[in-house]
């Protein structure tokens, strides 16, 4: 269970705070599938690093399986990301220098060593169509393969909870539909609730419930 009360963020921009949330209430049930959409600038970001764990709300609380984000320090929350989250990001940031099977790896060895890691590794790339690909580094992959492989990474500690920031924001149509299509079956086969921001009308269809931002506030929920 995701819940969040009452977030409001504050950004401290030229001195002065810029409110960019205000007062969200969002309760997400194990297992669904959430589209968060809304304009440029509405939110959608800041409110995915807020139920990620990443950053802490200025008001309000995040409480993700029953543990309050903001009773935790950052190392605490560190842990419990590498526990429980995957998050993919629009720009795919993997490590340029690290192979795609490398990068894969990382959270694994987070986790702890085990030999077995390697397999898993070359496994979650299969996963994604890239089973053969594990001993090219990021350039040379285009960019809806980045994605996979940034997926594959996301999804190497078995999240409860997949947070995708517009993961298709910089691919074409038919790479972003197979990037859609691995978050959809990461959904449906384990079970993972899964938050995906978008601006993308098409990419809304499979998600259970969509929940539209402007200007920081929720303006309308819609279930599928
Ligand atoms: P979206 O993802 O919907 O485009 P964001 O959450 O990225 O929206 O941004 C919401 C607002 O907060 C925007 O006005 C943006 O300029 C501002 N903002 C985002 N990050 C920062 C930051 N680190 N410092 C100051 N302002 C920020
Ligand atoms: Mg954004």
């Amino acid at each position: 269970m995701l819940i969040a009360k009452n977030l409001t963020h504050r950004y401290t921009s030229g001195g002065r705070p810029l409110e960019v949330l205000t007062e969200i209430d969002l309760t997400i049930a194990p297992g669904e599938f959430v589209a968060v959409v809304g304009p440029s600038g509405s939110g959608k970001t800041t409110l995915l690093g807020l139920l990620a764990g990443l950053d802490l709300p200025t008001e309000g609380t995040v409480e993700l399986d029953g543990v309050d984000l903001s009773a935790l320090s950052e190392d605490g929350r560190a842990r419990l990301r590498a526990a429980k989250v995957g998050f993919v990001f629009q720009s795919f940031q993997l490590l340029s220098t690290l192979t795609a099977h490398e990068n894969v790896l990382l959270p694994l060895e987070l986790l702890g060593d085990d030999r077995r890691h390697g397999e898993a590794a070359h496994q979650l790339l299969d996963r994604v169509g890239l089973g053969v690909r594990g001993h090219h580094y990021p350039t040379q992959l285009s960019g809806g393969e980045q994605q996979r492989v940034a997926l594959a990474r996301a999804l190497a500690n078995e999240p409860r909870f997949l947070f995708a920031d517009e993961p298709t924001g910089n691919l074409d149509r038919a790479n972003g539909a197979h990037v859609l299509e691995l978050l959809e079956r990461a959904n449906r086969d384990t079970g993972a609730t899964v938050v995906l921001v978008t601006h993308d009308p098409a990419l809304t269809a499979s998600a259970h419930r969509v929940v539209r931002l402007d200007d920081g506030r929720i303006a309308s929920e819609e279930r599928r």
